[in-house]
């Protein structure tokens, strides 16, 4: 089976990375070119274009955002145009509901194959194969897909046939560590302005009832306050509250806490901190308190 895999940032180039181990024969592009080097030293064929990676059974998408995506899939040139009919497109980037809604529209015109597999986990995770993956589609296509899904992750959670409805959980999940974050740093500025040792405090929080790797990875950070290389940059979560907030105002739910959180990355995005980590929107409540400038 031939695979392609387009986008190699931070967390394809760990995904594409586990495929090429896992003994598939792969075919990987990226925008910027040199990111294809790691892959190629693994023996990986690195594509001219969009076109030589659709010369493939499935190819696997992570990109940034929605203009990313679109431009990769719809755009001129793109992967609709030259993948051929039954032939899978497994989009795993964290995108908008709509856009997933339509890139499976557009494909099955084509008689091509699309399902939808955001993940949830860092680039550690995705290096080494411990992503948790939340995948919607047709059965028959998620089956053929799921010896690859085993490869990167340590768990895939079919939600629903219909694509989109990945991208909705995936994103009400992300809104969920956005709030962690949030309120970790909030109570983390409280005790500290009282006196307290954040670190102590944090060691207390997930030694008893939050002994989860939410808080515990995050709370790391926030009470280090050590925010580069990012894992996940700023710009991204702040793409992420957006496309909740849009998927909320669609389905017209109210969600107070991520209109919050909108305005915190706004805040980040405000004073240059676009490229730290995500989690350094749990700094922000420090300020507010006049614990650190
Ligand atoms: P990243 O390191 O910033 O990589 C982004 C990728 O998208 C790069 O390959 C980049 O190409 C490509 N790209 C951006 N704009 C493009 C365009 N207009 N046309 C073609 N390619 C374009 O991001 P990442 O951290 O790997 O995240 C990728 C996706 O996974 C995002 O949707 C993110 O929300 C999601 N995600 C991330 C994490 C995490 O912890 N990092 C976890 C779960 C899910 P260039 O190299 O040319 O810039």
């Amino acid at each position: 089976m031939k695979i392609g895999f387009i986008g190699l940032g931070r967390m394809g180039t760990g995904m594409a990375s586990r495929l090429r181990h896992a003994g598939y024969a792969l075919t990987v592009f990226n925008r910027s070119a040199e990111r294809m080097q790691p892959l190629i030293a693994e023996g990986a064929k690195a594509a001219k274009n969009i076109a030589g990676a659709c010369d493939a059974d499935m190819v696997f998408t992570m990109l940034a955002d929605d203009k990313a995506l679109s431009e990769v899939v719809l755009g001129p040139s793109g992967m609709l145009e030259h993948l051929k009919p039954g032939a899978i497109h497994v989009s795993c980037s964290t995108v908008s509901v709509s856009l997933s809604a339509r890139l499976a529209h557009a494909h099955g015109e084509r008689q091509q194959g699309y399902i939808s597999a955001p993940v949830f986990g860092r680039p550690d995770a995705a290096s080494t194969g411990k992503l948790y993956i939340t995948a919607a589609g047709k059965q028959d296509i998620i089956e053929k897909v799921q010896p690859l899904f085993d490869v990167l992750g340590q768990r895939t959670f079919i939600v629903s046939d219909a694509p989109e409805k990945a991208n909705l959980v995936k994103l009400s999940g992300n809104f969920l560590i956005a709030t962690v974050i949030e309120s970790l740093g909030e109570a983390m500025s409280l005790v500290e302005k009282g006196g307290l040792d954040r670190h102590q405090y944090l060691d207390l929080l997930t030694s008893s009832l939050f002994n989860v790797p939410v808080y515990k990875n995050y709370g790391i950070m926030i009470a280090d306050r050590k925010f580069e290389p990012a894992g996940f940059a700023a710009h991204l979560g702040q793409k992420d509250i957006r496309l909740v907030l849009a998927a909320a105002e669609e389905l017209k739910v109210p969600l107070p806490f991520a209109s919050i959180l909108r305005d915190r990355f706004l805040d980040l995005a405000a004073h240059d901190g676009e490229n730290f980590d995500w989690s350094a929107v749990g700094s922000l409540a420090a300020k507010d308190a006049a614990l650190i400038p």
